[in-house]
């Protein structure tokens, strides 16, 4: 148990330092059709509202105040519509990114779909606060021959690149580029100059 736990605790560590989370790549991993879907539907809303509002069915124009100035009244009206709509829009959306990039971490995408769905609802964002601190780390390129590698993986099965090098003397994790350990300044050499995997102490620490 406490294994595991130290297992998660180091992913989200290696995950952190690597992935950056800009706004402007991220929101691309929202499906285009509910971006449009949710446009349409604020359109549809706004055009609805309005001719209902003028139209009179029910007898009074909303606000009521505005009765008598169907043009103040429409922007009113769309006005509230528009901030309903975005609300939606922006829970709709965090639903389709949550899903999309369950997806592509290979996480199970319909059940974290399910769970922030339903957590919104009497918890608010509960859900999606869940998903973030949970999730898996992205695949990403090994550092020497750039075949795509998951974050679990150790070594990379294609050219045996270690991919969570850390220091011979402190054992503190380090990146592939560092020449010394920034933890207790060892020197760590480049990788070519080292012995390799054969020594069987030494391979899992470092390449
Ligand atoms: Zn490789
Ligand atoms: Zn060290």
């Amino acid at each position: 148990m406490s294994e595991a736990f130290d297992e998660r605790m180091k992913l989200i560590r290696f995950r952190r330092k690597r992935e950056r989370f800009i706004f402007r790549e991220e929101i691309k991993v929202v499906p285009r059709w509910v971006v449009w879907t949710c446009v349409v539907l604020w359109l549809l809303a706004v055009a609805l509202g309005t001719l209902i509002n003028l139209s009179g069915v029910n007898g009074q124009t909303f606000p009521p105040d505005l009765a008598g100035h169907p043009v103040f009244a429409s922007l009113a009206l769309g006005g509230i519509i528009t901030l309903i709509s975005a609300i939606t829009a922006i829970w709709l959306m965090a639903l389709g990114y949550v899903y999309r990039d369950a997806q592509r971490r290979g996480m199970n995408a319909g059940l974290w779909l399910l769970l922030c769905m339903l957590l919104s609802w009497p918890f608010f964002a509960i859900g999606f606060i869940l998903y973030f601190q949970v999730r898996e780390p992205l695949p990403f390129p090994c550092p020497r021959c750039s075949t795509m590698v998951g974050a679990r993986f150790n070594f990379c099965p294609n050219c045996k690149c270690n991919l969570h090098p850390s220091c011979p003397n402190c054992k503190r994790e380090v990146a592939e580029s560092d020449k010394f350990c920034p933890n207790c300044a060892q020197e760590l050499g480049k990788p070519a100059e080292m012995p390799g995997f054969s020594q069987p102490g030494l391979g899992a620490s470092l390449e």
